[in-house]
């Protein structure tokens, strides 16, 4: 997917006229500025940290927020949802990297996660798979040890949760700097910003 935040709307609609559909924005604001200025043909996903008083600018219009990073999140989307008879796919972010900063699940979080309550829980919300970032670093080794945690982490949820197989599957890893490792590990999405939108 193209990654678009900060780029102004021509960059999009240029994009857009080379044949893009998928496109990721971070910022709820920009988000909904962007989704009401462009074709109604794009399929947009949110990727940015979602404070639950800014979902009214991103739930009408998301085909996917990647960025589920707590229950408190997934609750607040899920009565949103509830109330406006829409239903959301999501992934949970997953932080396995170095830097304290990541939001996201730590990997136990992840893995001790009941799909079948959840399900019952968030019956708006289908949960497609996880999110990630690597550690920021030039350490490829670092880099691909990060995506392989992550891809054995869906594999583990994937093997607990035969159910579930046609609905939780999406790994999206993977960014300008990183993308051929994370096809490599798995990737069934991967994030691209400055390599499309740099030049
Ligand atoms: C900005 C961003 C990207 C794209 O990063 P690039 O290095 O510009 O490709 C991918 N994922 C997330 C969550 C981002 O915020």
């Amino acid at each position: 997917m193209a990654v678009s935040k900060f780029r102004p709307i021509e960059e999009l609609e240029e994009a857009y006229a080379y044949g893009h559909r998928v496109f990721a924005e971070s910022r709820p604001a920009e988000f909904e500025a962007k989704v009401l200025a462009l074709p109604k043909d794009i399929e947009w996903h949110f990727i940015g940290h979602l404070q639950t008083n800014k979902l009214r600018h991103v739930l009408p219009y998301a085909y996917m927020i990647q960025s589920v990073d707590s229950i408190h999140l997934l609750a607040a989307i899920e009565k949103w949802c509830s109330a406006s008879g829409k239903s959301v796919r999501v992934l949970l972010e997953v932080h396995v990297s170095e830097e304290d900063s990541k939001q996201g699940f730590s990997p136990d979080e992840i893995l001790t996660m009941d799909l079948n309550a959840m399900a019952t829980e968030y019956p708006h919300v289908t949960i497609c798979g996880l999110m990630g970032m690597a550690s920021h670093t030039d350490d490829a080794g670092r880099i691909e040890a990060d995506f392989a945690l992550m891809k054995s982490l869906l594999g583990k949820i994937m093997d607990s949760y035969p159910a579930f197989a046609d609905s939780f599957n999406e790994l999206s890893i993977g960014m300008s700097e990183d993308w051929q490792l994370a096809v490599k590990h798995g990737a069934t999405m991967v994030r691209i910003g400055s390599a499309i939108f740099n030049r």
